[in-house]
């Protein structure tokens, strides 16, 4: 895994432009005390860990689902009262913490947005552009899939003995296990909340802003 700057870069980068456009006050405009929005953010009970504040006093941050005390089994039941049991946790399409099952129920439910991610799992394979302008080359080459192959031949379909073997350094405390490699990190993605647990890389481009 690489530098990862997709929360900061796809999310709280255009959340804060468009709540800015909202309230009138386009970027480096100063914004009263007064003026705010509140923004809801899904993040249940059992996750209660990942709920932060917003980094910016025109935004604040709150958690209905905590609030009613609602868990990620509430949540589902919920849904499933609606007709909306098969609701999948909220994240981006071409996301690197997938696992084999939600990229296969891309490419056989969804053939324009497997075209998608096949085009932009090659895109990233040299890496941050910006990055290797700047001197901050990519040592290797950079795959959604954990198999290290492109992502229309990776193997989605089942776990490799490479995958495995690959796997076996990280076994003990933090256990990798044949469940995660087939349905992906268990947590969704939000904003202030990443996918995967790592906090979302913010200031290289002024998000504090
Ligand atoms: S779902 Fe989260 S971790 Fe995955 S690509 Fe999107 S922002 Fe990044």
């Amino acid at each position: 895994m690489t530098r990862r700057q997709c929360t900061g870069e796809y999310k709280i980068k255009p959340i804060k432009k468009a709540v800015r456009k909202l309230l009138g006050y386009p970027y480096r405009a100063r914004i009263p005390k007064d003026i705010f929005v509140e923004q809801w953010v899904g993040i249940s009970t059992d996750e209660f860990h990942r709920a932060k504040d917003s980094d910016v006093k025109y935004m604040r941050n709150r958690h209905p689902l905590i609030d009613m005390n609602w868990s990620r089994g509430d949540c589902v039941k919920y849904l499933t009262s609606l007709g909306l049991a098969d609701t999948p946790k909220s994240s981006c399409l071409g996301c690197p913490f997938h696992g084999n099952a939600q990229w296969r129920h891309i490419r056989d439910t969804s053939p324009e947005e497997w075209t998608d991610v096949v085009a932009f799992d090659a895109a990233i394979r040299q890496g941050n552009a910006r990055a290797n302008a700047t001197g901050n080359r990519l040592l290797g080459q950079a795959f959604l899939h954990r198999s290290r192959v492109p992502l229309d031949q990776a193997p989605i379909d089942h776990v490799t003995a490479a995958e495995w073997a690959a796997l076996q350094p990280q076994l003990g405390e933090e256990q990798v296990d044949v469940a995660e490699l087939e349905q992906g990190v268990s947590d969704g993605c939000s904003p202030w909340a990443c996918r995967g647990g790592v906090e979302p890389v913010q200031d290289d481009f002024g998000l504090a802003s």
